[in-house]
């Protein structure tokens, strides 16, 4: 499997999975996707259909990392998807299904349900792809000889999923920057609270952009970050995206009797990493009718959807808003849709992205590229607060079934694309008690909180506050590695 960037540097290198793990964006400010799609069999399909959470984790990644021998690929697999990784499960009866399915029920002739992905360490679907991706570097890292010090910057999810996914790996180190006292309680004890000497929470006086910043001042001084081994694990990470993959299918399979039968996804998205998995299900074959794609009021990717204008938003346009992981002015993996959408042009994708920069957008509207966007199978909706506070009512009501923010917005769009006959299913993003303020808005009533999460604020937490300056989170570094 060789690796290419969208914008097309590097035609006729090669790249494997392993050359692109630990890096972001290609040299020429492109992402990397597969030089083709891996296509499934139906023989494949029928027996992928009984297979564990981690076996089938395992089939579908070694389409993708041929460079990593097989049985290290299986172990690493098998030691990521355990139950008791993603042990915070509602029902203990689904316990060593890893993302179990849940029938919500029977609505305009279609079955719909949520695909748990937030039974993880952290509560929210990043930790599908994190964990893996924790001993994914653990195991590359050790081959090299090397070491990885990953900086990032959070308010919130990402942030604790690489901390619970890199928390006691060899060679690792996580310097992550929060807005100090601007985090939920829950969500500050959360990352506060992990002990291990290689996670280091920085504190940062100031607010969320301060720490954006610093992270890009780090980032572009080239010698400090080259001296220092500095990676970051955004989600552009292609290793993030195809993990994702996984989920699809085990959502199809679960939802499905046989394989001729087709199912459609809704998909909460912020940065657009998880839809695009599911995009690449489809590419690979998976039966899937429709990718539903699920903004908030921060609408710019249901915008491209509706009429084919992308346009990013300036940050005075970004709203704050009650599903915040999906809090986005552009969708970083936008391009990588973009790059399948114009039939693989990197001219193109360059022109295009080049636009983005320079005028802020591009309009595909007039194109007959636009109209190839049904060809894909996406659909799009946008929710907005009070939707949230009615859907959550709604599925607690009629379903018995309490749902989060982001969740909401999912099945809010999802009820608006049914089609008859092909079951619905809804991928469920996070768990309702890391956004309590709305389930007590919308229910009157305190948020589950499954058994390992209680009492954690009481917890000693271990963080360094420092001033929102990157030459102290410089030196601050400096001095650990
Ligand atoms: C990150 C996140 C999203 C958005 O996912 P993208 O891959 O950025 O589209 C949605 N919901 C929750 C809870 C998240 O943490």
């Amino acid at each position: 499997m060789n690796y290419i960037s969208t914008r097309g540097a590097g035609i006729g290198e090669r790249h494997t999975f392993s050359d692109i793990l630990l890096g972001g964006l290609a040299k020429d400010g492109g992402l990397y996707l597969p030089a083709e799609y891996p296509r499934v069999t139906a023989q494949e399909l029928d027996a992928w259909r009984s297979l564990s959470y981690a076996d089938l984790a395992y089939e579908i990644l070694r389409k993708f990392s041929d460079d990593i021998p097989e049985e290290d690929l299986r172990s690493l697999t098998r030691r990521t998807y355990t139950a008791s990784t993603y042990s915070n499960v509602r029902d203990h009866e689904s316990a060593s299904q890893i993302t179990p399915i849940k029938t919500l029920g029977v609505e305009n002739g279609t079955t719909l349900s949520l695909l748990e992905l937030s039974n993880g360490p952290t509560l929210a679907f990043k930790d599908m792809a994190m964990q893996l991706l924790g001993n994914l570097f653990e195991y590359t890292l050790a081959k090299h000889g090397e070491t990885l010090n990953i900086l990032g910057a959070t308010s919130g999810d990402t942030g604790s999923a690489a901390e619970y996914a890199m928390r006691g790996k060899q060679g690792v180190r996580v310097f992550m920057l929060s807005p100090h006292q601007k985090m939920s309680a829950f969500q500050t004890a959360q990352m506060f609270s992990l002990q291990d000497p290689n996670i280091y929470n920085l504190a940062v006086a100031g607010n969320f952009d301060n720490c954006q910043d610093i992270v890009k001042a780090v980032s572009n001084d080239h010698a400090f970050k080259a001296a220092n081994k500095i990676g970051t694990v955004n989600s552009i990470n292609w290793a993030r995206v195809v993990a994702q993959v996984v989920y699809y299918f085990k959502g199809y399979f679960a939802a499905t009797k046989s394989n001729a039968e087709c199912v459609s996804f809704t998909v909460p998205s912020g940065n657009f990493g998880n839809v695009c998995a599911g995009h690449i299900a489809r590419m690979m074959g998976l039966p899937i009718e429709q990718l539903v794609v699920a903004t908030n009021e921060n609408d710019v990717l249901d915008e491209f959807f509706r009429t084919g204008v992308y346009r990013v938003r300036t940050a005075a346009e970004t709203y704050h808003t009650t599903s915040p992981s999906m809090d986005i002015s552009k969708a970083s993996n936008f391009e990588r849709f973009v790059f399948d959408l114009l039939g693989r042009d990197p001219t193109r994708v360059l022109q295009l992205f080049h636009d983005v920069e320079e005028k802020g957008g591009f309009d595909l509207a007039a194109s007959g590229d636009y109209a190839r966007v049904k060809e894909f199978g996406f659909v799009s909706g946008r929710s907005s607060h009070a939707d949230r506070v009615e859907t959550i009512r709604d599925a607690f009501n009629r379903y018995n079934t309490m749902i989060d923010t982001h969740t909401a917005d999912g099945l809010k769009v999802a009820r608006e694309h049914l089609k008859p006959g092909i079951p619905m299913i809804v991928l469920e993003t996070a768990q309702p008690i890391k956004f309590g303020e709305t389930i007590r808005e919308a229910l009157q009533r305190e948020p589950e909180r499954p058994a390992a999460f209680i009492g954690m604020e009481e917890l000693p937490q271990k963080f360094d506050i420092v001033s929102a300056d990157a030459g102290v989170v410089k030196a601050y570094i400096a001095e650990r590695v």
